[in-house]
């Protein structure tokens, strides 16, 4: 089974995509947790990295679709996997559609979290106070909600296109959410996670 999970900053979607990814015994790819990890090193790429980042930007299409391609390469992701946060432009659509077709799968199904945006930005300043992440300050959430806006809500109307488009309220209580996700899903013809595994 091959996922996407799409939705605005503070949407949820790193929970979630946990939550999903357990569910169906795959792993969970987030190209966001990859690029915090790689921030820590003193290389000239990740110096690069942090730079974009604090600023709200996006990583360049050459080294994130790198990045991802590697990772898809790995022995866990033979059974599937879910990728949240990516892809994020029409050139990273362009190499995934590119990497399905040459490894013989489907993209069985893009979710789009929906949430207000508005909403998102006191939850997130919150988030920042607790993990110490640079790139949640009010200005940097403001521009990255505006990056999402610009360049990322054009692919949801790419994969409704396809019909591969499962939109799920995303307010409420986690589990509530994860439950509301599972259900549409299966609506949309995914199999339950427990015929999954077999
Ligand atoms: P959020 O969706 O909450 O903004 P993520 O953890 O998904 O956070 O991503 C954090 C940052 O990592 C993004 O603002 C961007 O700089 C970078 N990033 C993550 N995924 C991508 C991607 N697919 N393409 C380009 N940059 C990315």
């Amino acid at each position: 089974m091959q996922v996407v999970i799409m939705g605005p900053p503070g949407a949820g979607k790193g929970t979630q995509a946990k939550l999903i990814a357990e569910h169906y015994g795959i792993p969970a790819i987030s190209t966001g947790d990859i690029f915090r990890a790689m921030k820590t090193s003193d290389t000239p790429l990740a110096r690069q990295v942090r730079a974009i980042m604090e600023a709200g930007g996006y990583v360049s299409d050459e080294i994130t679709n790198e990045i991802v391609e590697d990772r898809l390469a790995q022995s866990d992701c033979e059974a599937g996997f879910l990728l949240d946060g990516y892809p994020r432009t029409l050139q990273q659509v362009q190499t995934l559609d590119d990497y399905l077709a040459k490894t013989n799968r489907p993209l069985n199904a893009v979710i789009s979290l929906v949430a207000d945006t508005e909403e998102v930005v006191a939850p997130l300043l919150r988030r920042a106070q607790i993990d110490g992440r640079a790139d949640d300050n009010e200005d940097t959430i403001r521009v990255r909600l505006q990056v999402y806006a610009d360049q990322t809500e054009p692919l949801l109307e790419v994969y409704r296109s396809r019909g591969a488009l499962v939109e799920v309220d995303g307010h409420g209580e986690i589990q509530e959410v994860s439950e509301r996700i599972f259900a549409a899903l299966e609506a949309h013809g995914e199999r339950p996670a427990a015929e999954y595994a077999r």
